[in-house]
């Protein structure tokens, strides 16, 4: 695919991208989509085009920072890809109904021996299909505002359900950099009795904590993957608002 610039032509509502055919590298042939405007809260899509598409037609939606709902979408669209796992050998599928996460089950990892820049991650876990998954399992584990994690894995650690709409939210703080490594946040999801997803949540480029240079570390990072990148809004009273959907297999 040619430089975004080689080919895309924008106006106020119209968008025309030229490029040849992606090739396959990772899962289906895809292109990655990332659509910033003055105002609305930056986009990241995945467009996966039919075998073989000579012209496609992909609408883009864009939310005004202003609105106090930060997704995106409010449903899964169905094609989407799933998310894409850090690489690592598939895990398992345990004989009981979840993985044991070794964690405490909590929504919020701050507490009084944790500082930082404050996060609030939310979101949905969807099916292949565009369900939500009620009871999806979520495991959250980062390292602290100083770039450390606790070996006993318990601070800044932990685990949730999602609800009857298949939504989670995480109260916790902004990871910090380590030996080389961009800030991310580890997460294994499984819907019950379903296969793990296991990956790493980004940060975008604008983000601001511990005077960090985000882009210029994601650059860096070989690990670095856009299409788990989370979703970020403006911070309100020293808070960082993200979101993030996860599409799982769920057998
Ligand atoms: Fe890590």
């Amino acid at each position: 695919m040619g430089r975004p610039s080689d080919g895309v032509h924008a106006s106020r509502r119209l968008y025309r991208f030229e490029g040849p055919y992606p090739t396959r590298y990772v899962g289906r042939p895809h292109i990655h989509v990332h659509v910033t405007a003055r105002g609305f809260v930056p986009l990241f899509v995945t467009y996966l085009p039919r075998a073989g598409e000579k012209r496609g037609r992909f609408d883009l939606v864009l939310v005004p920072l202003a609105s106090r709902h930060l997704e995106v979408r409010d449903t899964c669209s169905v094609g989407d890809a799933k998310t894409p796992s850090d690489g690592g050998p598939p895990p398992p599928i345990p004989a009981r109904a979840y993985f044991n996460p070794h964690s405490p089950e909590r929504k919020n990892l701050r507490g009084p021996n944790i500082t930082g820049v404050a996060l609030t991650l939310r979101g949905h876990v969807y099916d292949e299909q565009c369900h939500p998954v009620a009871r999806a399992l979520l495991d959250f584990f980062q390292a602290d505002s100083r770039g450390q994690y606790d070996l006993q894995e318990v601070r800044l650690h932990g685990h949730q359900y999602t609800d009857a709409s298949g939504r989670y939210v995480l109260r916790t703080i902004v990871p910090n950099r380590y030996r080389g490594r961009t800030p991310h946040i580890h997460v294994k999801v499984q819907a019950i009795r379903g296969p793990i997803l296991e990956t790493q949540l980004f940060f975008p480029g604008r983000l601001r904590a511990y005077g960090l240079n985000m882009a210029a570390l994601n650059a860096r990072d070989r690990y670095f993957e856009p299409a788990t990148t989370v979703h970020l809004g403006a911070p309100r009273n020293n808070n960082y608002p993200a979101s993030f959907d996860f599409v799982i297999a769920t057998r």
